[in-house]
């Protein structure tokens, strides 16, 4: 997903644009002996990098051209602090650290999508467009960690959008397959129109 603000980066890779069949196909399992390997830390080094330099809050290996089932996710404070309080309240926007995981599975705490968690989101590989997209509110999300020993994190709010969009991704599933399509706007559109409307309101506008 993406963020909002630039950082440093070191080793960076291009960031696969939508129309590319690599993400649109199903990731492969990656095999637990792989993950120690100097090629598969150097993945994930570079994942990592790519996410900050873009700047994001999430990406998944076919982003960068890479189709195996590995994601990386972090929602730095420095990044959240930016949104007006009552936005990151709203959104349950809880800063972070960064993670890794290697085949992760996903099982839905909130069983349905709710209103309380559609909000507009966007994609780095779907570069400079949002929509509004539902989403569960909670999730648990388990798989391995950058050593190859078994995580499990349970994610509410924003953290819990961040990674159902990553999962999303090793599915060749974009959030665009999901969103409300009538919400489908520029980025520069919805931050000009939108800022400080709530969700109902522009959904109201929008007719969607
Ligand atoms: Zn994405």
């Amino acid at each position: 997903m993406s963020g909002v603000a630039r950082s440093e980066g070191g080793s960076v890779a291009e960031i696969v644009q939508t129309g590319a069949p690599v993400l649109r196909s199903r990731a492969e399992e990656v095999p637990a002996e792989k993950i120690p390997t100097p090629e598969f830390q150097a993945l994930i080094q570079t994942m990592v990098e790519t996410m900050r330099d873009a700047p994001g809050v999430g990406l998944a290996a076919p982003q960068i051209g890479i189709p195996w089932r590995v994601i990386v996710l972090e929602d730095r404070a420095d990044l959240v602090k930016k949104l007006p309080a009552g936005e990151q309240k709203e959104r349950e926007r809880t800063p972070f650290s960064t993670r890794v995981l290697v085949n992760p599975t996903m099982r839905i705490i909130s069983g349905e999508t709710e209103e309380k968690a559609t909000f507009f989101e966007g994609c780095l590989s779907v570069k400079g467009f949002v929509a509004i997209v539902a989403r569960y509110r909670e999730v648990e999300v388990t798989g391995l960690d950058e050593h190859g020993e078994p995580q499990s994190f349970h994610a509410v709010g924003w953290p819990a959008r961040i990674f159902q969009h990553e999962i999303d991704h090793l599915d060749g599933t974009l959030y665009i397959d999901r969103m409300l399509t009538r919400s489908f706007a520029t980025a520069e559109q919805s931050q000009a129109l939108f800022a400080g409307r709530s969700i109902a309101e522009i959904r109201d506008l929008l007719g969607c």
